[in-house]
């Protein structure tokens, strides 16, 4: 099964890159940075236990990653880590998230966070047949400036390895609905966008982001709490980036996971990790999650992966060339 598993050609699109940071790497950087941690003590800081109750607590693992990721070395280290990882996992195209606001500082502004970023994605990308782009977070608690700052950045590098924008952070403290902004400026600017909402909080989150004309939701299971919402998806269009463990993990969802029921009824749905780190799994071992816990197959998964084809941000181009991969299995 592992092996088949590997073998699925991979479009990972909800992954977050500061909760997917390398333990060793974030150790090492830790030590010169005066801290004394061992290993195992940087393990336990940006991984969730088994007692994490919510969201909340689940965000505080990116206090560390957030505070380190303070160079452009580092910054463009990490990212290459992490494609390179994906790619090793047959991963062909990634959309890997950041919010750049949270790694500026006097010596680092906006543009040297991106362009760090896309240029450790650019040296994976040589090295390794994998396709993506970097989407940029505004988050929820960041002023209206801020936002616009990062769409306006997203804009800037839009097409130069940046692919799109989001919105992450403490739903249930900060509405969805309050942001509406930040994606009227988007679609001013053709910038693709993506939404987290369905998370922490429920149907009026999943509404905003419907009314705010989004193809993309990252999460969104609480739809499940409503048949019309889910048809209201279905009828839109919009794919749901699922990411089961880390669901579990924040109790957005308690019980049954939805996304079979989901698949089943015919919503569009991807499944990714949201953060390697955080959750201490893989795009592997997440598909093995899925086989393991619901009655969906490995050319489920294959399916899953192929029907996003569509709703990636990238250029037709792309598409095709990622269709081409799957033709003869699906
Ligand atoms: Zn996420």
């Amino acid at each position: 099964m592992k092996e088949e598993i590997q073998d699925i050609p991979k479009i990972v699109l909800h992954i977050h890159l500061d909760g997917s940071l390398d333990v060793k790497l974030a150790h090492k950087w830790l030590l010169e940075d005066g801290y004394t941690y061992t290993l195992q003590q940087v393990e336990s800081k940006l991984q969730v236990g088994q007692d994490c109750e919510n969201l909340n607590e689940y965000l505080e693992k990116f206090d560390i990653p957030c505070k380190i990721l303070n160079t452009a070395e580092r910054l463009k280290t990490a990212t290459y880590q992490l494609f390179t990882k994906l790619a090793k996992q047959n991963v062909i195209y990634a959309e890997v998230r950041f919010a750049p606001l949270k790694h500026i500082n006097k010596n680092l502004n906006i543009d040297e966070v991106v362009q760090a970023v896309i240029e450790g994605m650019n040296e994976s990308k040589k090295e390794n047949t994998i396709y993506g782009g970097i989407i940029l977070c505004c988050m929820r608690g960041n002023t209206k400036e801020q936002n616009m700052q990062t769409v306006e950045t997203a804009k800037k590098y839009l097409n130069k390895g940046v692919c799109g924008i989001d919105l992450a952070g403490a739903e249930s403290l900060y509405p969805t609905k309050d942001y509406e902004y930040s994606f009227n400026y988007a679609k001013e600017l053709n910038v693709p966008y993506t939404i987290h909402s369905g998370e922490a909080d429920g149907i009026s989150s999943i509404n905003s982001a419907i009314n705010f004309g989004t193809k993309r939701i990252g999460h969104g299971v609480r739809c499940i709490d409503n048949i019309a919402t889910i048809q209201e998806i279905i009828d839109r269009d919009i794919l749901l980036e699922i990411c089961l463990t880390s669901n579990y993990q924040t109790e957005a969802i308690k019980g049954k996971h939805p996304l079979e029921e989901l698949y089943r009824k015919g919503v569009k749905i991807s499944i990714n990790t949201d953060n390697d780190t955080v959750s201490n799994i893989d795009i592997n071992s997440e598909y093995e999650r899925v086989l393991k816990e619901t009655n969906l197959t490995i050319n489920d998964i294959i399916k899953c992966n192929y029907n996003s084809i569509p709703y990636i941000f990238a250029t037709d181009e792309i598409k095709e060339k990622l269709k081409e991969v799957y033709k003869e299995l699906i």
